[in-house]
């Protein structure tokens, strides 16, 4: 298949259902006790819901959303960080436009610059590079944000600063990983889940071997999948078989873009300039060990934690979500979006309380955006 319209073809889409169906039924799965099937990855939920996926499943196929949106997954306090640095004189703050309006514990980085803060919105790290090198009396700092998808480019807009000499370009790094959150979860006697589909950009980078270990020491089916409505029903579908025959391995349904053993120039540029954090606080998950990535020494000129003095550099403040929010609950599939009591109440994505409402890959956004009044109803 080559084009979009293939992997969205209504009788493929018909058929793979139908599939899903019988080996549902034959492992005896119901809505009443269905398999409980993780997409780790916000792409993907935004998928599922955007092509309704979850309405057309079977319904002993029940789809748990899991903490792969980097920035939901941000706490407060970091959001806090990120203004204060923007706010002191003489700085130019530029980050991916998702990131905008999560709400911090004082203000969103959107309120920030309201309130005059120089604040850019920028689509690559290079972008920030090129302001550095225009505005050399500016001190230019980039939002370093994302799973293993971002951190390479980053890592390459680094590599560069350093190769020209830049004295005037940082990054705040809160760079993460995927497979820490994962055994995280795995290691929680109250999760429930019998497979996952695997997150299809972050994979592209770091491979399929990272994964092993959910296979091996947990006995749990693992296939990385692409975005595509098809993509998602193959996987499932191949989840579904693993745990009808009995087995538990990790395969790649996205091997038109996945290679098995990675990106070996992303995974090198990786190597050379981060290295791993002791622990990292995740929204809703609290600190897990080496989950998160900083700069290497030898780059440190380029830490924005080291040169302006904060957050891990010396020390971070616990900040509280705000009361009633749901969203660590939201984030472990512990709870959908509707049962969070502040939906569509006390947050919308016009007044978001949670990052999980205002990202392009949260689930709150994601029902909201094609839930509708159905999606309020539903629970
Ligand atoms: S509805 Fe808002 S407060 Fe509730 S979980 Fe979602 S983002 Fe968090």
């Amino acid at each position: 298949m080559k084009f979009a319209s293939e992997f969205r073809d209504p009788a493929l889409a018909k058929a793979l259902l139908a599939r899903i169906g019988g080996v549902a039924d034959q492992i005896g799965a119901t809505r009443e006790k269905p398999v409980h099937i993780m997409e780790i990855c916000g792409g993907h939920t935004h998928s599922i819901f955007r092509y309704g996926l979850d309405k057309l499943i079977h319904p002993g196929v029940e789809f748990i959303h899991g903490p792969g949106c980097p920035v939901c997954v941000l706490p407060m306090s970091r959001v806090d960080e990120c203004v204060e640095i923007a706010m002191r004189p003489g700085v130019i703050f530029t980050t991916f436009g998702d990131a905008m309006r999560v709400p911090g514990h004082k203000m969103s980085l959107m309120q920030a610059k309201a309130a005059g803060a120089d604040i850019r919105m920028v689509y690559s790290p290079l972008d920030a590079l090129e302001l550095a090198r225009r505005n050399p009396d500016r001190e230019v700092v980039f939002f370093g944000l994302g799973f293993e998808t971002t951190t390479p480019s980053t890592a390459l807009s680094i590599q560069a600063a350093a190769r020209e000499g830049l004295t005037n370009f940082t990054v705040f790094c809160n760079h993460i990983t995927v497979p820490e959150p994962i055994k995280a979860l795995l290691d929680d006697p109250d999760m429930m889940l019998d497979g996952f589909i695997g997150p299809g950009h972050v994979s592209m980078v770091i491979g399929t071997h990272p994964y092993d270990f959910i296979a091996r020491d947990y006995g749990k089916p693992i296939v990385v999948a692409g975005f595509e409505p098809t993509d998602l029903l193959q996987s499932v579908l191949m989840v579904l078989t693993q745990i009808a025959e009995g087995r538990a391995a990790v395969e790649n349904q996205y091997a038109r873009v996945v290679p098995q053993n990675g990106n070996p120039v992303s995974l090198a540029a990786i190597a050379d300039v981060y290295e791993r954090r002791p622990s990292f606080e995740w929204r809703g998950l609290g600190e897990i060990d080496a989950s998160g990535l900083r700069i290497r020494p030898k780059y440190r000129a380029f830490d924005a934690e080291e040169k302006f003095g904060i957050g891990y550099a010396v020390g971070r403040k616990v900040v509280e979500e705000p009361e009633g929010c749901a969203c660590g609950a939201v984030m472990t599939g512990r709870i959908k979006p509707t049962a969070c009591p502040q939906f569509g109440k006390g947050c919308t994505p016009d007044m978001p309380l949670g990052a999980l409402m205002v990202s392009s890959e949260g689930a709150c956004a994601a029902y909201w955006q094609y839930g509708g009044s159905r999606g309020l109803a539903a629970e």
